[in-house]
């Protein structure tokens, strides 16, 4: 759980500045690195393990984890927006249309219990920093992969229910490939890093096609890994042991708790 999508970061996190086009390449060149997408990813998993719903509403309440988290780790690689946001005093409502809401998403495909109670926590988690349409359907239809994957739905019966709800369209990555340059508003990679997830026959094949997409890789591989791990169950030994020294250990001890909670 959680570690399909923080691979995925580690994975895309040099690949953002250098794209890579091709399903061919090593995983993990040594400049690999955890990226924004890992710690805002854990910081929903940290909220849903830990969070004490009598202190204020949810929406503040996730406000309030993504800033801890921020000054926890604050050279992470963060937006421009989203670094402003999380260093001011008071509590402004950012209307962003970027992915940063659909990349942090992955546990709470586990922790909801139905579609309806999951929607809404997507919604409360977007509340104070994407406050736009695209970004909330974006960050939606990526938990719901995350959930049908994990109640192990078939791809096709995913993809069907994705396309109708949240009117996306999916093209081959071969037909978008070569003219597909880096943009991180949330239409231009959730639907692609389903794509890669539909396209694929295990955890690897999924992150190798989500980067060969090019772009905003460290964002895509996080949503393709999130979404790839709830579906094949299993990340393969070698990733997990070349992936983990890159792994801080604050992530994983939520990571260790979350499974104790939701697994
Ligand atoms: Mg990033």
């Amino acid at each position: 759980m959680i570690y399909g999508a923080i691979l995925g970061d580690i994975i895309g996190s040099v690949r953002e500045l250098h794209n890579e086009k091709s399903e061919d390449f090593i995983l993990f060149p040594r400049e690999s690195h955890f990226t924004d997408d890992s710690v805002m990813t854990i910081a929903i998993a940290d909220k849903l393990v830990h969070d004490d719903k009598a202190l204020c509403n949810n929406r503040k309440a996730y406000a309030m984890w993504y800033r801890q988290y921020y000054r926890r780790y604050p050279n992470a690689g963060y937006g421009q927006m989203f670094s402003e946001w999380a260093r001011e005093d008071g509590f402004s409502i950012q209307r962003s249309y970027g992915n940063g809401a659909a990349m942090r998403v992955t546990a709470l495909g586990y922790a909801c219990k139905d579609l309806q109670s999951l929607w809404k926590e997507v919604d409360d988690s977007c509340y104070y920093t994407h406050n736009h349409r695209e970004a909330r359907n974006g960050a939606k239809a990526i938990a719901t992969a995350v959930f049908l994957a994990n109640k192990q739905e078939d791809k096709e019966a995913i993809r069907n229910f994705i396309e109708r709800k949240f009117k996306y369209v999916f093209q081959p990555l071969d037909e978008i490939r070569d003219a597909y340059v880096f943009n991180s508003r949330t239409s231009y990679t959730a639907p692609l890093a389903l794509e890669a997830f539909f396209e694929s026959s295990s955890y690897e094949t999924a992150i190798r096609k989500a980067i060969s997409i090019g772009g905003d890789s460290d964002t895509i591989a996080c949503m393709t890994g999130g979404i790839a791990e709830a579906y094949y169950r299993e990340i393969p030994e070698k990733i997990m042991m070349d992936g983990s020294r890159y792994i801080d250990v604050g992530f994983r001890n939520v990571i260790n708790d979350f499974m104790e909670k939701y697994g």
